[in-house]
């Protein structure tokens, strides 16, 4: 694994500034903030720089200014809920000025302005990134899910400062190289969801590098399809049908067996609990019928197949999960994995928004050993990019 400082190489931190990159990009409702995960996430980190004496200066995007001011995406907003997060007194500092942030005393925490505010953080242009480092003395990021985009308070200001992980994205990177870096083999991904069409760079990635490849959800649909199954009113991209075939044939090359239901859930209307629900073979769907969930002898077969594995990674729901029963296969399975990894078995890794909806739904996202909220930056790992915010952290960088 390449190597990155943490807040364990920091040394001597006492009224340095520290600009820390975080995630406070909560939704909002009513001016209340609706869930406040992302801004907990920080605390580790902030409550240490905080008590070893740093000045903490918290940078952040809110929203899509784009690039000019908006008082409706101002961080003033997000100021007091953080301050109640964190249980104690945080600053808000509306300009990118020095004279502000020397009014600052060691151990105080402050937030500054939204830096989408500024057209130069987007474009990570290098006049914004030095205007940010004039006011720091150090750089942590501590925002994964923002590290997929090179904006300047991402990528930028690693070259201009001392960088360091936080602790949440020293978390995420370490349970991201268990899973697919150097991972306890065998190695199962569970890839669901919608579509095929959104997750064509996870499939192809991962079929080269994972001996199980469970496919669910919709784009079960779309595999079984190109395979000559009739899956009658299902969810399903008939276009994408030599996709799916060259991915069959990729993995075949790679030795990696790919998991399809045998097994379905279906119904001819998308309700919750439909009168026309029934359990039948894949190739017995009707063609009034759609396929909701994978079956139960499927989810027999797939918990085998996680008992004889180490590593697991998940991204996308087996079925139209917001909708019962068809949340049935997800559930039980995510229960396996759950149970599996409680055993000291499996290191389970799974992520997505609604793979994390699910697995709280299931009531094990806490059971996994990582549950990952970054959203696109998880998807873009998933897809074997590298991550600019990630890649300018790492101390075995070629300058
Ligand atoms: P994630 O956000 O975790 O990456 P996706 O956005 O790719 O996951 O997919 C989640 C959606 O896929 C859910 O809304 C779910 O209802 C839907 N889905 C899963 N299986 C099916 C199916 N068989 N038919 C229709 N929709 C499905
Ligand atoms: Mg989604």
């Amino acid at each position: 694994m390449a190597t990155f400082r943490t807040l364990d190489d920091l040394g001597e931190v006492s009224g340095k500034r520290a600009l820390v990159r975080v995630d406070l990009n909560v939704p909002m409702q009513d001016g209340a903030v609706s869930d406040d995960t992302r801004l907990r996430a920080t605390l580790p980190t902030v409550t240490e720089l905080a008590d070893k004496g740093a000045i903490v200066l918290l940078l952040a995007h809110f929203g899509r200014p784009k690039g000019a001011p908006d008082p409706a995406l101002s961080l003033a907003l997000v100021t007091r809920p953080y301050e109640h997060v964190l249980g104690r007194p945080v600053r808000f500092i509306g300009e990118w000025d020095e004279a502000a942030v020397a009014t600052l005393a060691p151990g105080d925490v402050a937030i500054l302005e939204n830096v989408r505010f500024d057209p130069g953080e987007e474009k990570n242009d290098p006049a914004f990134a030095r205007t940010l480092a004039g006011l720091g003395d150090l750089y942590v990021n501590d925002a994964f899910s923002a590290a997929h985009r090179a904006h300047a308070s991402t990528e930028g200001l690693a070259h201009l400062l001392p960088a360091y992980a936080g602790r949440a994205m020293e978390a995420e990177l370490k349970a991201l190289a268990a899973a697919l870096g150097d991972p306890g083999r065998p190695v199962a991904a569970v890839v669901g969801g919608a579509k095929v069409s959104t997750k064509l760079e996870v499939l192809r990635h991962l079929v080269a590098r994972v001996d199980h490849l469970i496919i669910g959800g919709g784009m079960a649909n779309t595999f079984l399809a190109a395979r000559g199954v009739d899956v009658g009113k299902s969810l399903a991209e008939h276009d994408l049908a030599a996709t799916a075939e060259a991915i069959l044939d990729a993995a075949e090359r790679a030795s990696c067996t790919v998991h399809l239901p045998y097994d379905v859930v279906v119904a001819t209307e998308f309700a919750p609990n439909p009168a026309s629900l029934r359990t039948c073979n894949v190739h017995e769907v009707a063609a009034d019928e759609m396929i909701l969930d994978i079956g139960p002898a499927a989810v027999e077969a797939l918990a085998d197949v996680l008992k004889t594995c180490r590593t697991l990674v998940w991204n996308g729901p087996l079925g139209a999960f917001e909708t019962p029963p068809f949340d049935a296969a997800t559930v039980a399975l995510a229960r396996t994995a759950a149970a599996l990894t409680a055993e000291g078995s499996l290191v389970s890794v799974a992520g997505g928004g609604d793979t994390v909806a699910a697995l709280n739904h299931a009531g094990v996202a806490a059971d996994f050993t990582f549950v990952s909220t970054a959203g696109g930056a998880f998807l873009e790992w998933m897809e074997g990019k590298p991550l600019p915010g990630v890649e300018a952290l790492k101390t075995d960088r070629s300058q």
